[in-house]
């Protein structure tokens, strides 16, 4: 991977076409005076505005991912896309084990393992999506979940490949998705609780790979907003931000990207 601060943000299925191809062209706008040859930033679009999108990014640093993709190369898949086509759509990264596609499409950490491998055989970089519900934090299980999540999403992954993922830990309970939150509340991690958790995440990965897992990138996802970027980027283990709801405005997701130069 890189050594630079990550800054991805994730449309899911908030953004149509029309709406991806406004947002996108507000974010060149609005970023064209920024250096941001020291960071990496990129947007992940719906499937079906890759392509507009792509074309749009075409002049621009600002990179391509896919929310998704199969743990199939090809074949009789209804309905799945396969990594080769997001790699010829200019798909750099992909996002892969999202709480959402854990939580409401039932995706188990081995199937997120499939896909992984399937994403580092086709060129894709992975941002690996790992954290804990509410539930899980309160029965003090926060350790034990994520140490799960990571050791069978990344089976089989060896060290060398690390350098094309990322690992994003995004607290189900602090995304800003109602739906999944039980109170109904917006609650971000407080930086105590993002350090705690991504100073475990780089010691697990360091016993795991040894010094290569001290190079990995860490993003922290889960209601990253302007008011709160720049004080979650300045903590040493967070390397770069996942950033739903914020990332849909441009000039929000733009102050966010000001924060990590
Ligand atoms: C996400 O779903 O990956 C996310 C971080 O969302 P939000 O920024 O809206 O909490």
């Amino acid at each position: 991977m890189t050594n630079k601060v990550v800054i991805g943000g994730n449309w899911k299925m908030k953004l149509g076409i029309d709406e991806s191809i406004q947002s996108v062209k507000g974010l060149i706008v609005a970023t064209q005076n920024l250096d941001l040859s020291s960071i990496e930033v990129f947007v992940a679009p719906s499937f079906v505005s890759l392509s507009d999108v792509f074309t749009a990014l075409k002049a621009s640093p600002i990179k391509l991912a896919a929310q998704n993709m199969s743990e199939y190369v090809e074949g009789g898949y209804t309905g799945e896309i396969s990594p080769k086509w997001l790699k010829s759509l200019g798909c750099e990264y992909v996002i892969l084990g999202h709480s959402e596609r854990r939580r409401i499409f039932g995706e188990s950490s081995e199937l997120i393992n499939k896909k992984v491998h399937n994403a580092l055989t086709h060129d894709l970089k992975v941002v690996l999506c790992i954290g804990e519900t509410a539930e899980e934090r309160a029965s003090g299980r926060k350790e034990e979940v994520n140490a799960e999540q990571l050791s069978i999403s990344l089976k089989g992954v060896n060290a060398d490949q690390l350098k094309n993922i990322i690992i994003a830990y995004e607290p189900v309970w602090a995304i800003n998705s109602r739906g999944l939150n039980p109170t109904g509340d917006i609650i971000p991690a407080t930086p105590t609780q993002a350090e705690e958790m991504h100073n475990f995440v780089r010691n697990w990965l360091v016993s795991t790979y040894g010094e290569q897992g001290n190079q990995i990138c860490l993003q922290y996802g889960g209601s990253m907003q302007p008011s709160n970027a720049k004080e979650l980027l300045s903590i040493p283990s967070v390397n770069g931000g996942l950033v739903g709801t914020a990332s849909l405005k441009p000039e929000e997701f733009t102050e966010i990207i000001k924060s990590a130069l």
